[in-house]
């Protein structure tokens, strides 16, 4: 089974990716946890090209959204093809922190880009894998700033960096995505405390399951 996390940033998507591997592992499964952009090697060569080498906004020279959009793509080609798809085919469980809906939210969303063409570059990319099940953890803007303001300085500054304009498009293609396609979609409120969190997105794997 293929599981994603999804939302934006501050939402607890890592923390949660690494609870459910924690218990799905405690119920008997072989779980990889993993992330995008990463996961292999050459995939977090290209998340470093991505985060650290461009600011995060096209007028600070940033990355364009299309050649944003081709190397998240290339990320995530290497990483399905090298590490998702291998150990789908071995039996585990794969819980990825982001997938391809955030390229749909970030780039098309927030970056303009049809999100046809991103769907083109998925096919291409990754022969159009998709998740079992994507868990969109929705937060706040309030919440999600606060827990943020506790990250270290860069990577709050590369996600301050943005303008909430650019963040409220993100969270509403998110939502787009997730109405369009309930049945993959779990939406889930991370807005309490980390157990209810938790609590919810074991429900909807169970469901799964
Ligand atoms: O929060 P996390 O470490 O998962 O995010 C990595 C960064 O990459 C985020 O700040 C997000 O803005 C950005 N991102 C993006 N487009 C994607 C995936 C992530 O801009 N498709």
């Amino acid at each position: 089974r293929f599981i994603a996390f999804e939302g934006g940033e501050g939402a607890g998507k890592s923390t949660q990716a690494r609870l459910l591997a924690e218990a799905l592992r405690a119920a008997g499964r072989e779980v990889v946890v993993t992330r995008e952009p990463g996961g292999t090697a050459g995939a977090e060569a290209i998340r470093k090209l991505l985060l650290d080498t461009a600011g995060p906004n096209v007028e600070d020279g940033g990355w364009l959204p299309r050649a944003e959009a081709l190397l998240f793509a290339a990320a995530r080609s290497d990483h399905v093809e090298r590490l998702i798809r291998p150990a789908l085919a071995a039996g585990q469980w794969v819980v990825c922190d982001r997938f391809l809906d955030s390229s749909r939210a970030y780039q098309g969303g927030g970056g303009g880009l049809a999100d046809a063409d991103l769907l083109d570059l998925h096919r291409v990319g990754s022969l159009g894998l998709l998740p079992d099940l994507t868990l969109l953890i929705e937060v706040s803007p309030e919440e999600a700033a606060a827990r943020i303001a506790h990250r270290d300085g860069d990577e709050a500054d590369r996600i301050g960096g943005r303008p909430a304009e650019y963040h409220a498009r993100v969270g509403a293609a998110f939502r787009g995505l997730a109405a369009q396609d309930p049945g993959r979609f779990a939406v889930i409120d991370g807005n309490g405390p980390r157990e209810a969190t938790q609590a919810a997105i074991l429900a909807a794997v169970e469901r799964l399951a």
